[in-house]
Order: C-alpha cells, then sequence, then structure tokens
C-alpha cells in the first residue's frame, strides 16, 4: 500500500511552501492586510498569533481561495495560486488552475463543518474519490488509518449528530488530511468546543506534528500548543507581521510592545 503520508504533489525540497507576496486585501473601506509579505517553508509549524480583527483569519480564507487579494500575489509549492503566468504576464488564474493548486492545502475550520448527512467513514472518503478520483477501497482503507489517527476507529459508521463536538473536529482533521494535503490550515479549531473536550484535539494535532512531515499553519488561542507545536510564531497586528521567531523567544523574550502586551493579555 502507499506511504499515507506521501503527499499528492511532493514538496520543493525544504524550500519555500507558501509565499504572500505584497497581499493586499480590503473590505470596503477597511484595509485588512497592507502589503504583506511573509512565507513559510516546508515542513514547518508556524503559528499566527495577535489580536482579533488583525487579519489572521483572512490569510487562512485567501489561501482557501475563499477570498480574493485585491493585490498581490500568493505562490503555493512555486506555483501562483490566483494567477497564471500567459504570454510572459501574469493575468488572473482560471477556475481549474486554482483547484490544481488548492490541493496541496487542506483547512480544518472553527466549526467542523462537517456532512451532517453522511457517515464519518463517508465524509473522509468522499473528497478523495470525487475530487482526486481515488478507488473506493484505497479511500476507505486510508480513512480507517486516519481514524486511528485521530483515535475514532470505532466511530467509522457512526453520524456526526451522534459525535461531541471534540470527535467531530477530529472527523474533520482526519476528513483534511485524506486529501494528503501538503499543508494543513487550523481556524482556531478548538475555540467552539467544550472546555474539557479541548484537550483531546489539540493532543492529536501534537501527534499528527509529530508524526508527518506535513506543514501546519495554525491560527490559535491556545498559547500553551502553540509554544508545544511551532517551530516558528508570527506576530500580527493591523495585518502585517511586527515580530516573528521561535516560540521561546516570542513567548519569554519578546521585543516589540505590542507583543508584550497582547501576550499578558492573553497568557
Ligand atoms: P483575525 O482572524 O485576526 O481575528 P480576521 O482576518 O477574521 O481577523 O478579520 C480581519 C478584519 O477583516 C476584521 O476587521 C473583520 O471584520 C474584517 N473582515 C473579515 N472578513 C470579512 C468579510 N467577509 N467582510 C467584511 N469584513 C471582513
Amino acid at each position: 500500500m502507499k506511504d499515507p503520508d506521501a503527499h499528492a504533489n511532493p514538496p520543493v525540497d525544504g524550500g519555500e511552501l507558501i509565499r504572500f507576496d505584497k497581499v493586499t486585501k480590503r473590505f470596503g473601506d477597511n484595509t485588512v492586510l497592507d502589503r504583506l509579505d511573509f512565507s513559510v517553508e516546508s515542513g514547518r509549524h508556524v503559528t499566527l498569533i495577535g489580536p482579533s480583527g488583525s487579519g489572521k483569519t483572512t490569510i487562512l480564507r485567501l489561501l482557501m481561495t475563499l477570498t480574493r487579494p485585491d493585490e498581490g500575489t500568493i505562490k503555493v509549492n512555486g506555483d501562483y495560486l490566483t494567477h497564471e503566468e500567459r504570454g510572459g504576464k501574469l493575468v488572473p488564474a482560471r477556475e481549474k488552475h486554482v483547484r490544481e493548486v488548492r490541493k496541496n492545502i487542506g483547512m480544518v475550520f472553527q466549526h467542523f463543518n462537517l456532512f451532517p448527512n453522511m457517515s464519518v467513514l463517508r465524509n473522509i472518503t468522499e473528497a478523495p474519490v470525487t475530487v482526486l478520483g481515488m478507488s473506493k477501497d484505497e479511500a476507505e482503507a486510508r480513512a480507517r488509518e486516519l481514524l486511528e489517527l485521530v483515535g475514532l476507529s470505532d466511530k467509522a459508521d457512526a453520524y456526526p449528530t451522534r459525535l461531541s463536538g471534540g470527535q467531530q473536529q477530529r472527523v474533520a482533521i482526519a476528513r483534511a488530511l485524506a486529501m494528503r494535503p501538503q499543508v494543513l490550515l487550523l481556524d482556531e479549531v478548538t475555540s467552539a468546543l467544550d472546555p474539557e473536550l479541548v484537550a483531546g484535539v489539540l493532543d492529536v494535532l501534537r501527534d499528527i506534528a509529530r508524526s508527518t512531515d506535513i506543514t501546519m499553519l495554525c491560527v490559535t488561542h491556545e498559547m500553551g500548543f502553540a509554544r508545544d507545536i511551532s517551530d516558528q510564531v508570527l506576530m500580527f497586528d493591523s495585518g502585517r507581521v511586527i515580530e516573528s521567531g521561535s516560540p521561546d523567544k516570542m513567548f519569554g523574550e519578546p521585543e516589540h510592545a505590542r507583543t508584550r502586551e497582547f501576550l499578558s493579555a492573553v497568557l
């Protein structure tokens, strides 16, 4: 059988997996991201922190093409996400191109977003079968491996409404991984959970961070978790990265007054 952690498209070795180049995003008069430059290297676990409204979720939504940049470009594994080079010029990309590049990216949302009318197993196999063209048998075998990884082997035939929020979120993680993305985007994945269910989800994510080579880009208010799993922490304020560094530096000796102020409010 195939290596369960193999990706659809192998990453460019050790290189940049994500690059934002002068990305501006406005909602009406509100400039949420202002010529933002940042990059994430393949295999790294990067956490975005910063006050509410500073543009963190917008970055993840841009990567999922749930919203588009007003200016600037985004590259994923060396390919432009929403642009294509045609006749030596950079032009808005056709949907087919966008879909192809986006296959590299998986996302887990705050509110799970499972298909309520499908069993857990089918939630996980649906996209690999319909989007990647995987055989049903292969998709099911892979789904069962992933259910084991997230500690839900016994829930394959259950329906989402019968599961706790924490279990639903673990299914959502398995579903995202089933597409073999190179990068997993995690948007406040524990903030809709009852407090007693948070640790189980974070443990699964810690395990995935340790045991796979997947790149992770997380937005979280769980600073203990951010400290544990991150290689790099980026502090956002008003749509810009104002400070970045290792978790030890960012949580132990932040340089920027804004970072210190933010951390003292949330820690
Ligand atoms: P964060 O994740 O850091 O809390 P967001 O990226 O969610 O920040 O939001 C940044 C800003 O963009 C906020 O001011 C928010 O109100 C605004 N915003 C986000 N999405 C939309 C939208 N679809 N329409 C209008 N404004 C939006």
